[in-house]
């Protein structure tokens, strides 16, 4: 369905970026990789990704704290593929502490890589997109872009910002056969959520699997995770044809988080 297409995914070397870009690279689309990393074990996925798809595969190592990075790497996505035919914002990071202590320079790197690094990267594509009138951005949101939980304060202002930045973008295009949509997951077990289950079972000297119980229990009603896989393939529809009047939303994918 994408073949010939080109897809730069952020935050594409673990967890759901990486479900993403291979769910992409499944339809047939060229794929710019992002996202840090041992070089080895990038460069072993890269081109494990090219020959399972039979797809050309790129890398690119901007770190989108950096919007010069971020600029350079739809240009270089651009010179590689002739084109950015499919952005998918999905590079983010996460921190904890209440808002009195919370560390600036947290909140400044949570608002860059998880906020600002969209728009800069939006910014890029859209004048070739334009050109070719043809285009597709889907931005990595989170339940925590449409609710709160507390001690996530730059996580949450920078997805409802995210969430925000892709009704205006979906309205400047309208007219457009260019869509920008945000996907909200719920909980996702990746190195990011895995990092929080190992918070919870050392503050509160739980097992690994009673951590990982209770932090679904908590907001998660489905009690299980939703997957790297599934996000992908949502990211799939909202590339189709069939999701080309699906403009500005947020779509969930939480075990019902949201419905409560
Ligand atoms: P992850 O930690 O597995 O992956 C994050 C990716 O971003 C990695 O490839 C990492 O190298 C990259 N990255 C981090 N900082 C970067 C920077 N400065 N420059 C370039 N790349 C950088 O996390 P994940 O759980 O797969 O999260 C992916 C996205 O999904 C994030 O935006 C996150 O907020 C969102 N999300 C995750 C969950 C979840 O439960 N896992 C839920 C809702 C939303």
């Amino acid at each position: 369905m994408l073949s010939g297409k080109c897809a730069v995914v952020t935050g594409s070397t673990s967890g759901i970026g990486l479900g993403i870009a291979r769910a992409l690279a499944g339809e047939g689309a060229n794929i710019m990789l992002n996202g840090f990393g041992d070089a080895q074990e990038i460069e072993r996925l890269r081109a494990a990704l090219a020959a399972e798809f039979k797809v050309k595969v790129a890398y690119n190592a901007a770190d989108l704290t950096q919007p010069a990075q971020v600029r350079d790497m739809i240009a270089a996505a651009t010179r590689e593929f002739g084109a950015v035919d499919i952005l998918v914002n999905n590079a983010g990071i996460q921190y904890t502490a209440r808002v009195e202590d919370f560390p600036e320079d947290r909140w400044d790197a949570v608002i860059a890589i998880n906020l600002s690094s969209n728009f800069h990267a939006i910014k890029a594509v859209i004048p070739k997109m334009r050109e070719r009138n043809w285009g597709r951005i889907v931005n990595i949101a989170s339940a925590h872009g449409l609710v709160a939980s507390a001690e996530k304060a730059a996580y949450v202002t920078a997805k409802h910002g995210v969430l925000g930045l892709t009704k205006v973008v979906a309205l400047e295009n309208a007219t457009t056969h260019i869509t920008c949509n945000a996907i909200c997951p719920g909980w996702v077990l990746t190195p990011l959520v895995q990092k929080q289950i190992d918070q919870r079972a050392a503050s509160q000297k739980i097992s690994m699997q009673q951590a990982k119980h209770d932090l679904l229990a908590e907001k998660q009603p489905s009690l299980e995770f939703a997957t790297p896989q599934q996000i992908g393939a949502l990211t799939v529809f909202l590339c189709s044809e069939a999701a080309s009047q699906i403009r500005g939303a947020a779509l969930p994918v939480d075990g019902g988080w949201l419905a409560q």
